[in-house]
């Protein structure tokens, strides 16, 4: 299998080239030129297999030109471990008749763990498979969740140092104090003063700097990054749609061939995505319901074929998926509408900040996804309802999907699988006043949350405090501190 641009024909890598590289040269991301295709039979051998064994399966007819299948079984069992992934990575729940995926048992407590450990360890493979010898300085901009996770995901990788930056009033108490008390020799981490834009800029002209590109050449390093446009952090999505589809026909909720539909909060799309990927795979899923919070840009993409940028961008309780720009809605713009006019869309969101799909295109995207979002209130409603009904706990984010899934859920007798992204803990305060309770710090907010329910705080959020800070959030740089701080704190 080739990788291909979503932007032009002429760029077709290898997938360890994908990998190592990102970012195609003309702008574009990379995607296999064809969807491997599985049946029932495949289906029920993968259900009598463990999640790691599962993921790898799927992972090989992705990767199988440039990783074997032992290569591969080796990467899923290291990343999808006990240690990692305490009572499994991808359990699924049932509140009612909702069926609920939880994709945060792992490190940091959030989804992106589920791509984020076991893609350092493809990544260090596709260098030395594909690679040159220079080792990788990997460079993150967060506004949270993913600069955790990555850090975690590469810490003490052999031949690879990882930068990570944050803005400082641009994260929460908890993802600032997870990050300053990361542990490991490859690391670093680096509050910049502003916010997240201007992180990320910084970051992008590091990137765009030949100058900076040549003495890290001299010194024998590459830059890469470790953003979900990455092919790598892709292809382990598209897995727990599987394991959960096996799962559910291991309890007798589905019969195998039988349609599943499936609810994702949605920021940057490539959650989802993957959900797209398993059912153009033969995964038999139904509805793809793409799931907003009130920065709604994708809800109205959806229903009218015309994607706008231009309107205000709203702070919410699920920050994760606050985001204006949808990076991999680009992917589905290629399957849906091949390179050409998917390099035409692209090219005008950069230059107005919106564009409108042909009428053909936008029947196609119909056919298989439904724009859903919910308001602040909503949000709020949906967990104390479901914590009082059920006694489940939602965090935010999940609290967006559940919602929608709940609306939609009206309209049909599907079986339903909802994808819950965050532990409730990584949002405290925010899930302590849905359920009415009188706010506190945000240090003191998981352990009220857990006394007054009863749920336990994960084992990455457990006493936080107490452990020993790293990287002062006080130390902070302006962004134009940012390019000397990559080239003066190398290890080599
Ligand atoms: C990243 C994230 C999302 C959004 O996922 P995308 O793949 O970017 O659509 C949703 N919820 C949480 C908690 C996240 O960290």
């Amino acid at each position: 299998m080739k990788y291909v641009s979503t932007r032009s024909r002429g760029y077709a890598v290898s997938s360890a080239e994908a990998i190592r590289i990102g970012l195609a040269p003309d702008g574009g991301l990379y995607m296999p030129d064809a969807f491997p295709k599985i049946d029932g039979k495949f289906l029920k051998e993968i259900s009598a297999l463990p999640y790691s064994d599962r993921a790898a399966r799927i992972m090989h007819l992705f990767l199988s030109d440039s990783y074997s299948l032992d290569e591969i079984a080796e990467d899923c069992s290291a990343a999808y471990s006990e240690t990692s992934f305490p009572g499994g990575p991808a359990p699924v729940k049932k509140t009612g008749s909702l069926n609920i995926l939880e994709l945060w048992h792992g490190p940091t407590s959030a989804f992106k763990d589920m791509a984020l450990q076991v893609m350092p360890r493809l990544f260090v493979r596709a260098v030395r498979k594909t690679g040159d010898g220079r080792r990788a300085l990997i460079l993150v901009a967060t506004s949270g969740d993913t600069g955790k996770a990555a850090l975690e995901g590469y810490r003490d990788v052999e031949g690879v140092e990882i930068a990570v930056y944050y803005p400082v009033d641009g994260v929460s108490e908890i993802q600032k104090l997870q990050m300053a008390t990361q542990t490991g020799s490859n690391v670093r981490v680096r509050s910049v003063r502003g916010n997240f834009d201007d992180a990320q800029t910084g970051v992008k002209k590091i990137f765009s700097d030949p100058s900076i590109a040549e003495t890290l050449d001299r010194r024998g390093y590459f830059l890469s990054s470790a953003n979900s446009i990455n092919w790598g952090r892709l292809v382990p999505q598209i897995c727990y749609y599987f394991s959960a589809y096996c799962d559910l026909i291991n309890d007798g909720t589905l019969k195998n061939g039988e349609t599943l539909d499936v609810t994702v909060p949605t920021g940057n799309f490539g959650n989802i995505l993957a959900a797209y990927i398993a059912k153009k795979c033969g995964l038999p899923l139904g509805r793809l319901i793409c799931a907003s919070n009130s920065n709604r840009v994708l809800t109205d993409f959806f229903s009218t074929g015309k994607y706008d940028k231009n309107r205000r961008f709203i702070l919410t309780s699920s920050p994760s998926m606050d985001i204006l720009v949808s990076s991999n809605l680009e992917r589905l713009l290629y399957v849906a509408a091949g390179h050409k006019k998917t390099a035409e869309y692209m090219s005008r969101l950069s230059s107005e900040g919106r564009y409108v799909v042909d009428s053909d295109v936008h029947d196609a995207l119909c056919r298989d996804f439904n724009g859903e979002c919910r308001s602040e209130q909503e949000v709020f409603g949906t967990i104390r309802t479901a914590y009082e009904k059920y006694g489940y706990l939602l965090d935010t984010h999940t609290a967006v999907a559940y919602g929608c899934a709940e609306k939609y859920a009206l309209r049909t007798s599907m079986p339903m699988l909802v994808i819950s992204t965050a532990s409730p803990f990584k949002f405290s305060p925010s899930v302590l006043s849905a359920l009415g309770k009188s706010p506190c710090n945000e240090e003191e907010a998981a352990e009220k949350l857990s006394e007054c329910t009863g749920v336990e705080i994960p084992y990455p959020l457990r006493g936080l405090t107490g452990r020993p800070v790293i990287f002062p959030p006080e130390d902070s740089i302006a962004p134009a501190e940012m390019p000397d701080d990559v080239l003066s704190n190398l290890r080599y």
